[in-house]
């Protein structure tokens, strides 16, 4: 009785979310101690000098609240690091906002920018937090479906799903999980697509160093229409190899960042203090982030060495840390099936691209994260060159 009344207390305002994907495949990995490239982080340590530095300010007494836009330093930082790799003036105190991660960053533009009933429209495969933070506040999510091997965007068909209840258009570049980098041309047609209107842009660029075989990534910062009304997500976890300290930022005109500040300094109020100084002095040196797209294409190139003495079919990763393989010749279970098996039977754990989908599609595709030591990825391999 008192447990039916309980139940009834709640009306949930996600009631068709569970627990997500990523969750699901490590937990299944675990419990059948699989090699485990499903979720998305790095297996092998931070730089020790990293570890150091947020040692020395935590002992040094920089244990307390930062402001809430962030450490000053940290912003200072990060404007040269734009002005470096963009040739871009970014205004550090105004334009900047260190957040607690990339999803806290992507909930809080969400929640600045959406009213109920505003459509927003999202490129599937998307990842996973986006639709339900927009469903949180009433929007309603407009998906545009890309498909492998290319997932090549059509405006003509993005151009006819934007109607006058468009707020926001979200993009993710490099895209997680189909390694697609969105070069010039693609960002014009969301210049043009937008001019003129009073749609905002929110720019996921958490793999923006993660780009490969020499391609360059585009900001939306690089693009003045765009530049004028995006919110660009970057996430430390990504850069500094350390998913688990959760710290981000975002970049943002000043009136956006404005409104951006009002709602972070009620859901967190300030992000980590002796980490943003840390972080702050570590990024002085550029080799720390101009050397990692290297230091991911070797692993990438590993992977796919192994890859191709095996029956999957290895689509070419541009940009992330994931690579998609196509599994059609092995089988034909949908990928959920298949990935459950692939874990409890060979010891693999993968994610089925599917999840990343708002509607049932099989395309025989899973994704592999390798940000993993050469151990790991070679045990992967072994794995799949007996399957
Ligand atoms: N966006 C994308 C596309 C991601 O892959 C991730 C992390 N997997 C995030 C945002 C979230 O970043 P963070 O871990 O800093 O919250």
């Amino acid at each position: 009785m008192t447990i039916n009344m309980q139940s009834n207390l709640l009306n949930s305002k996600l009631p068709s979310t569970a627990v997500s994907i990523f969750s699901q495949m490590s937990a299944l990995a675990q419990q059948h101690h699989a090699i485990n490239l499903s979720q998305g982080f790095p297996n092998y340590p931070a730089d020790p000098a990293l570890i150091d530095l947020v040692e020395h300010y935590m002992r040094a007494g920089a244990n307390q609240y930062s402001p809430t836009a962030g450490v000053p330093a940290l912003l200072e930082v990060l404007s040269k690091k734009i002005q470096r790799l963009y040739d871009l003036q970014v205004d550090a105190k105004n334009e900047i906002t260190i957040t607690a991660g990339g999803t806290q960053a992507i909930f809080t533009i969400i929640a600045a920018t959406i009213r109920p009933a505003d459509e927003v429209i999202i490129f599937e495969p998307a990842y996973d937090c986006y639709s339900p933070t927009v469903e949180l506040f009433e929007g309603k999510v407009i998906p545009v479906r890309l498909q492998g091997p290319d997932f090549k965007i059509d405006w003509e068909e993005v151009r006819a799903k934007v109607s006058s209840r468009t707020r926001l258009i979200i993009v993710n570049n490099p895209n997680n999980p189909s390694t697609k980098i969105l070069d010039r041309e693609q960002l014009e047609q969301l210049e043009e697509l937008v001019r003129g209107t009073s749609i905002m842009i929110l720019s996921d660029e958490v793999y923006e160093h993660l780009t490969f075989d020499g391609k360059k990534h585009l900001s939306v910062l690089e693009f003045p229409v765009l530049r004028e009304r995006s919110f660009v997500v970057a996430s430390f976890g990504k850069l500094l190899h350390t998913t688990g300290w959760k710290l981000g930022y975002v970049v943002a005109p000043t009136a956006l960042s404005t409104e951006f500040r009002k709602i972070h300094q009620f859901n967190v109020f300030s992000a980590n203090t002796p980490m943003q100084l840390a972080i702050a002095d570590y990024l002085k040196e550029e080799e720390h982030y101009l050397q990692l797209p290297m230091f991911f294409q070797k692993k990438r190139d590993f992977l796919v060495a192994g890859l191709n003495e095996t029956r999957f079919k290895v689509l070419p990763s541009e940009g992330t840390y994931f690579l998609l393989i196509d599994y059609s010749q092995v089988s034909r279970l949908s990928e959920i099936d298949f990935a459950r098996q692939l874990t409890s039977e060979c010891g693999l754990a993968t994610i089925p691209v599917s999840a990343f989908y708002s509607t049932t599609l099989n395309q025989h595709l899973l994704r592999l994260c390798f940000a993993k030591d050469e151990q790991t990825l070679s045990a992967a391999i072994q794995i799949l060159q007996k399957v």
